[in-house]
């Protein structure tokens, strides 16, 4: 043992101090009373340095103490006292009373002894505002509208909840990030969506996610609306429009037959040109096979048709004829055919010609 070179004592030492002389003169802590932090109670969300939400309590009350402990030494907040921490650490005890958190702070300067435990009282008072989000959205602010138009004609009901399936679900993520990236209105109309958004950049990714998932294209505008009297700035309303291709516009060539591409919710929907049948496959899954090139997607003013006729009916095969161009034959298997009904000699069917292979469709009735 030394001793301490302050009173003398001989004792374990800290910065050549014993226990009472170190907290004497090394370690010195205060807290206020009562703290007030701004919360606003329509979203639950508190401000530090900016609006966060408050969904974890104790990390809530961390934060507020970090910001207004101080100390000569730092302090770790811990859940609980640990020998293996040669750190000042604290715990934090408190009461929830509403809108008054009170709470309780025990220090333990000496990692390996509780004899010299400090405790210190607080309480952390909610002061009621409305953050600016929550202002702007009940005010019904929006910095963009997000219009959604089909290529021809009106949005389908059903095509219309698709729409609306992913856009609430996109805003949702994009919340967590982006404050102002919420809807403050929705109008359905005639020609197609509007979405009131508080964020335009939120609008400009929930247009590319669209556009990703529906094929499509998409166009901004500007439109002066002022200028702010306190900035000198001019206001912009920006209108992102996003104009989606229409259903059965695209094909997807699939493991050798040809499919009418669309989305249903999360998946990708293969109908089948040759017997209807439906393939759904999920949006990861089609992304995979995209690029494995197991899957391609036509666009239909690119897919390349023929009419074909039946000229010779085997156990095992068709024998085929193209009734334009060459008027070449070919032979197509029996078993790679998934019509629904057994050709004879004599029908005519589509073909769609892709990679060079003549592909079978069914009458162009589907299409
Ligand atoms: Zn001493
Ligand atoms: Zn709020």
């Amino acid at each position: 043992m030394k001793r301490c070179f302050v009173c003398g004592k001989e004792d374990k030492l800290t910065d050549g101090k014993c226990k009472e002389c170190y907290l004497k003169e090394s370690f010195q802590f205060s807290i206020p009373g009562r703290i007030k932090v701004p919360y606003c109670k329509s979203c639950n969300s508190y401000y530090t340095n900016r609006w966060k939400n408050l969904d974890n309590k104790l990390s809530f009350i961390d934060e507020v103490l970090k910001n207004n402990i101080s100390s000569s030494r730092e302090i770790k907040f811990v859940s609980e006292f640990s020998k293996d921490n040669k750190d000042i650490q604290a715990i934090v005890d408190f009461l929830d009373e509403g809108n008054i958190y009170k709470v309780k702070i025990t220090i333990r300067p000496f990692y390996d002894d509780s004899l010299f435990d400090m405790e210190a009282s607080s309480e952390i008072l909610l002061s009621g505002e409305q953050c600016q989000r929550c202002s702007r959205f009940y005010g019904g602010y929006y910095e963009a509208i997000l219009q959604i138009r089909n290529d021809e004609k009106k949005i389908e009901l059903e095509r219309a909840n698709d729409i609306m399936k992913i856009v609430d679900k996109f805003t949702d993520k994009l919340i967590l990030k982006d404050r102002m990236a919420f809807i403050s209105r929705i109008e359905e109309l005639k020609e197609g969506i509007d979405i009131y958004m508080g964020s335009l950049s939120a609008a400009r990714k929930i247009g590319n996610c669209l556009i990703k998932k529906f094929n499509g294209s998409m166009g901004e505008s500007h439109k002066l609306m002022g200028i702010d009297r306190d900035s000198g700035k001019k206001i912009y309303r920006t209108t992102v429009t996003v104009r989606l291709k229409n259903r059965a516009q695209r094909y997807a060539y699939y493991k050798n037959h040809l499919y009418l591409l669309d989305i249903a919710g999360d998946n990708f929907k293969l109908t089948s040109l040759e017997g209807g049948n439906i393939l759904s496959i999920k949006a990861k899954e089609f992304e995979r096979e995209l690029k494995k090139e197991n899957m391609k997607v036509i666009e239909k003013d690119i897919l390349e048709t023929v009419d074909i006729s039946v000229t010779e009916v085997t156990p095992e095969r068709y024998q085929m004829m193209k009734l334009s161009g060459d008027y070449e034959t070919f032979y197509v298997l029996r078993d790679e055919v998934r019509l629904k009904r057994e050709l004879k000699v004599g029908d005519n069917l589509k073909g769609a010609i892709i990679n060079n292979r003549i592909v079978i469709m069914e009458q162009e009735s589907i299409i």
